[in-house]
């Protein structure tokens, strides 16, 4: 019991690193690609357990994009947005706030938390897109999955 306590732990620990250290919200996949080489035999199914437990006891939060899978982040980060670029599926923090939501409420209604995806091209794409289409192809072939591997068939 005190082994798998110990082991429970060390993988928490891990996971948390490496959302802290990502400076953007990160998938499982993504996570799992990250500590394998520490934690040997870590599957998906035990990150996404972890991932859970950390969101219930509010130490990380979940960050939906649609279409995506789910992504987390540190709950306790200032306030922030997000971008989503179409190409890549990455995910960006955009820091601050344009706010005055309220304003567009109808009358009685009371805000209480939002949030803004915005979405888009990021720069590394924006910039491999226009040397693609001066070069005459299409910048759609190329569509990435969220860890940045290649989808497009060989
Ligand atoms: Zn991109
Ligand atoms: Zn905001």
């Amino acid at each position: 019991m005190a082994r798998a306590g110990e082991r429970r732990t060390r993988q928490r620990e891990n996971i948390l690193r490496v959302i802290a250290d990502a400076g953007a919200p990160v998938a499982p996949r993504e996570i799992l690609t990250r500590v394998q080489s520490r934690l040997k035999g870590l599957g998906l199914a035990t990150v996404y357990r972890t991932l859970k437990l950390l969101a219930e006891s509010g130490v990380v939060r979940l960050v939906e994009i649609p279409g995506d899978p789910p992504r987390y982040e540190l709950a306790d980060k200032e306030h922030h947005h997000h971008f989503s670029c179409r190409l890549c599926a990455c995910v960006y923090e955009v820091p601050g706030c344009c706010g005055h939501f309220e304003e567009h409420l109808p009358a009685g209604f009371r805000l209480e938390s939002h949030e803004v995806i915005l979405f888009g091209i990021c720069q590394t794409c924006g910039a491999g897109r226009q040397a693609r289409e001066s070069a005459g192809s299409s910048a759609r072939a190329l569509k990435r999955t969220p860890s940045g591997r290649a989808k497009a068939r060989r």
